[in-house]
């Protein structure tokens, strides 16, 4: 079954076009790396799918069902679709725990709203985070913000999750170690997700599959090994390192 599927989209901002007819499958349980340098169309792309951008060419399914076309909008709320992206901070006014319980509902908690609290609180400890259940955002580092934010994203047990560029703000210890446990969670949990990077080891090491992006169009698609060891392109040798000590989580 397939999870996320983009088919033939053709993008533009102001009569410039962005996206040049990208197809792509993101498989149910499968992480899909999209590697592309800035301005390549990779961030437009998942906007799409979350339903922040109305598209305006192709079609966009979800779990096989269509969300998104030229005659067809369903709103971001519909789409059970979690979200980490590089500019959706946490909420400054709400602790910890009630940010990573935000999307539940308000009010009294559903049956599955306190699953997902005590599941919440699990991933706290698991993090080391217990403490910090009822500080604010403002008083966490960087690196804590992003697994707030990674947990929040994934508390409604979305099918599909959408990260872009999400350890960008973090120095480079912090980010190895969130990509290590951001993978990890993300395949315990089953989510299948996409994420957006310009950086070719972080896609090599969490990505069961590539998609490479060069000006609006997807250039190459394969597995990370297959990326590095048979790259199509200069372009693509260029942006394919692969991690030190190779071996997915
Ligand atoms: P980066 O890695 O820098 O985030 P990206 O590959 O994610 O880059 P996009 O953010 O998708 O690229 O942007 C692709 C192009 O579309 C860029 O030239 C950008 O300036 C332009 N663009 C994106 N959103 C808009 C918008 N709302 N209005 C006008 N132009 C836009």
């Amino acid at each position: 079954m397939t999870a996320l599927q983009f088919k033939d989209i053709h993008h533009g901002f102001g009569g410039r076009p962005v996206l040049d007819g990208v197809s792509l499958q993101v498989r149910q349980g499968e992480f899909v790396c999209l590697l592309g340098p800035s301005g390549c169309g990779k961030t437009t792309l998942l906007r799409l799918a979350a339903g922040l951008e109305i598209v305006q060419s192709g079609s966009i399914e979800l779990d096989d069902q269509l969300v998104a076309s030229d005659k067809l909008h369903v709103p971001p709320e519909q789409r059970r679709i979690g979200l980490m992206f590089q500019d959706y901070a946490l909420f400054p006014h709400l602790t910890v725990m009630e940010n990573i319980l935000f999307g539940l509902g308000h009010g009294e908690l559903s049956q599955t709203g306190k699953a997902r609290a005590i599941w919440a609180r699990n991933m706290l400890a698991r993090f080391g985070l217990t403490s910090l259940a009822d500080h604010y955002p403002g008083t966490l580092s960087g690196g804590e913000q992003q697994r707030v934010a990674l947990l929040r994203a994934l508390a409604p047990n979305p099918p599909v999750l959408l990260l872009d560029e999400p350890f960008s703000s973090l120095d480079a210890a912090r980010r190895i170690e969130m990509r290590e446990e951001t993978a990890k969670l993300i395949r315990e949990a089953g989510t299948s997700a996409i994420m957006v990077t310009h950086d070719g080891e972080e896609a090599m090491f969490m990505a069961d599959r590539i998609k490479v992006m060069n000006k609006g169009r997807i250039v190459q698609s394969g597995k990370p090994e297959d990326i590095y060891l048979k790259p199509k392109s200069a372009f693509v040798a260029s942006l394919s390192v692969m991690p030190t000590g190779f071996a997915k989580p």
